[in-house]
């Protein structure tokens, strides 16, 4: 039979507004939002695990933007929590302002912000260009990975077929923990034994 594997199924979930920029994309004056993108594998187009997450903050204008780091991306939850349960009612004014406002006054957090802030003003020229050739490069990279993982599966097999059921459909439970090229093969013995995941 033919499996067909993919690696490019993305989802993306958006946390909501963070910070007024001058976009250095389009120039407009805008709310910038913040989103996270999950990558996933997929084996017959279902999304098996997520390989890759991107942190991205974004104009809200022309969806242009950067990629953030996970810790600056943490802080930028909050902010974006704290707007979003705001705009929803959930939360008011001034728990909104006092949640932000303990955020600037941890130097830490204050000096990864203005980091940020910086950051977008002072974007080179080039910059999306680069951004853009290093989606290439990461893109390349993944290919590698995802044929490496098909060539190593079947050095998994023995071990996937000694696995009894509920260990098997416990590894696929957390298979960000695992290798993927064992994910591969506990997928296919799950298949062979035509358990319910
Ligand atoms: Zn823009």
């Amino acid at each position: 039979m033919i499996v067909i594997f993919g690696w490019d199924y993305k989802k993306n979930i958006t946390l909501g507004p963070v910070l007024e920029h001058q976009c250095p994309y389009c120039s407009k004056k805008e709310i910038w939002h913040l989103s996270k993108r999950s990558t996933y594998f997929t084996i017959f187009f279902i999304p098996i695990f997520s390989y890759e997450i991107n942190y991205r903050y974004l104009c809200s204008y022309c969806r242009s933007g950067i990629q953030l780091d996970k810790q600056t991306f943490e802080i930028f939850k909050t902010i974006a929590e704290a707007n979003m349960s705001f705009h929803e009612g959930t939360l008011t004014e001034q728990v909104r302002i006092k949640i932000i406002s303990d955020l600037y006054s941890n130097p830490d957090c204050n000096q990864i912000i203005q980091k940020i802030i910086d950051h977008i003003e002072h974007l080179p020229e080039d910059f999306k260009k680069k951004e853009i050739e290093l989606e290439n490069e990461q893109a390349l990279e993944l290919e590698k990975r995802r044929i490496d993982a098909i060539k190593e599966s079947p050095k998994w097999y023995s071990l996937a077929e000694s696995k009894s059921d509920s260990e098997l459909l416990n590894i696929l439970n957390r298979r960000y923990d695992y290798n993927p090229a064992l994910i591969i093969a506990i997928e296919k013995e799950i298949e062979k034994r035509k358990l319910e995941n």
